[in-house]
């Protein structure tokens, strides 16, 4: 291999990091345009082995600069069939994250390329033997592939003619799982592709719960399991359903448990704070809880600014990822938005408080029509302030909830004091903000509020002081 390529193939380069400084060209990602894609052909379309590009090559590029990227791959075979197309399509980013000086992050057109420095320097400049490469390794690791050819573009312009019709090709696909809910199948999908960068990490994918990256739905991890069983994508037996709403299965624990090396024992597939789904950095949208106002909060990668509680796609994105179930934070796939499961144990869409208008745009369709209007987005709130003063005023479902905790909290506090309950019916003026008991496990975002009582379980954190001022107590003695 080494004589073959200008640069060391290897699952070793699984996980490399291509840090700012020493990258000498960026790829598609969130500042360009690209895409992704798998299409099965008949064997007598494809020129196995094919490269085309259309664009500029990597010696044509200059050193520093960003470029829209786009690859679409051809497969045939005797066993080649259209519902592979999405689970090869996701092979892209392991087999290309082999190349050693090469980073893949994302799917679809949320793709984003970095080529290092140092393996231009070494002799990468061409992208025929990235993909060549990765030809090879699509062919050796799944037989199945008897012919393939591919075509890269780097030209913005036949990039952006490409992709309403590519994204039309995810949307055929997304839609299939529609009709088929959680409770019609025996058999769930698993998918341990992202365990190179999240060791813990298992997506469970159910009819009702797409892939947190958005690319496999149910149909393509049946179909990668059926022709690949010792592959990535695997059946998981659902087993005895112990809670039909927050979508809690024996088997999936099962499954969990071994999978994760024992970090974990239960997943819930549809609850955002109790033994939520882990996630692994993919996902397509990262749910955050606002303690503050109760709701749950949605950003999606393409949201740049900060969201209401003062934090960017990218902060939040650190704390999710790493393959944990994290309270408080959930990362999903935008198809998820249109399951009647979504985070049923939690209150579905009426817990909903923001999201970017492009992604609430995106969904309209999908939200109930007396939930719809009282979802705030950046035309509406910018701030928890703001986002308050919205939620009130569109009478959203959570802050009747804000009276009942507030009325709850106070009851609490008398029958701990030892007074006599008084009647508590009266209602609580909604302007109070409300100071919310934390879901339990909530590992905070920072904007907790300074009541007693309250403990911080800080993981993985690293903490740096510099600076420890230690004052006598003026009424110490
Ligand atoms: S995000 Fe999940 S389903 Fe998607 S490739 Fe990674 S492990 Fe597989």
């Amino acid at each position: 291999m080494a004589d073959e390529f200008p640069f060391e193939l290897s699952p070793m380069f699984e996980g490399e990091r291509i840090r700012k400084d020493s990258v000498y060209i960026e790829l598609a990602g969130p500042k360009s345009k690209g895409f992704e894609l798998v299409r099965a052909a008949e064997m007598d379309e494809v020129e196995d082995g094919g490269f085309t590009l259309i664009g500029p090559d990597i010696s044509d590029m200059a050193e520093g600069d960003r470029y829209p990227f786009a690859m679409i791959y051809r497969i045939a075979g005797s066993a080649v069939e259209p519902d592979l197309e999405a689970i090869v399509e996701r092979r892209n980013h392991d087999f290309q994250n082999y190349v050693s000086g090469l980073m893949h992050l994302n799917q679809r057109y949320d793709i984003w390329l970095r080529i290092s420095k140092d393996a231009v320097a070494k002799g990468l400049n061409s992208f025929e033997s990235i993909a060549k490469a990765t030809m090879m390794l699509f062919k050796n690791e799944l037989p199945f592939i008897e012919k393939m050819d591919v075509l890269y573009i780097t030209d913005a312009e036949e990039i952006e003619k490409r992709l309403p019709e590519v994204k039309t090709i995810y949307e055929t696909r997304d839609a299939r799982t529609r009709d088929l809910h959680d409770d019609d199948v025996d058999t769930f999908y698993g998918c341990t592709l992202c365990q190179s960068f999240a060791p813990t990490n298992v997506c469970v994918v159910t009819p009702d719960r797409v892939s947190l990256c958005g690319a496999i739905n149910w149909f393509d991890g049946r179909a990668a399991a059926k022709v690949d069983p010792e592959g990535p994508q695997f059946a998981i037996e659902k087993g005895e359903c112990l809670d039909e709403v927050s979508g809690e299965y024996a088997g999936v624990n099962e499954s969990a448990a071994s999978l994760s090396q024992g970090e974990y024992s239960r997943i819930k597939l549809h609850s955002f704070f109790e033994y939520p789904h882990t996630s692994c950095g993919c996902f397509e949208v990262v749910g955050f809880y606002i303690p503050e106002l109760d709701v749950i909060a949605w950003v999606d990668r393409d949201y740049a600014k900060p969201a209401p509680n003062g934090l960017t796609f990218a902060n939040m994105a650190g704390q999710t990822g790493g393959g944990k179930q994290i309270v408080g934070f959930l990362g999903i796939g935008i198809n998820y938005f249109r399951s009647p499961k979504f985070i049923a144990a939690d209150g579905g869409w009426n817990r909903v408080g923001w999201m970017p208008k492009h992604l609430k745009d995106r969904v309209l369709d999908d939200i109930p029509g007396d939930i719809v209007d009282a979802i705030a987005t950046e035309e509406d709130a910018t701030d928890l302030d703001s986002l308050r003063a919205f939620l009130i005023d569109k009478k959203h479902p959570i802050v009747s909830g804000w009276k009942e905790k507030e009325a709850a909290k106070k009851k609490e506090k008398k029958k701990d004091a030892g007074v006599k309950e008084p009647d508590v019916s009266a209602a609580v003026a909604p302007e109070a903000m409300p100071a919310m008991s934390l879901p339990a496990g909530f590992v905070g975002s920072g904007s907790i509020g300074s009541g007693g009582g309250v403990r911080l379980i800080l993981k993985n954190a690293k903490i740096t002081i510099g600076q420890v001022i230690v004052k006598q107590d003026e009424d110490d003695d």
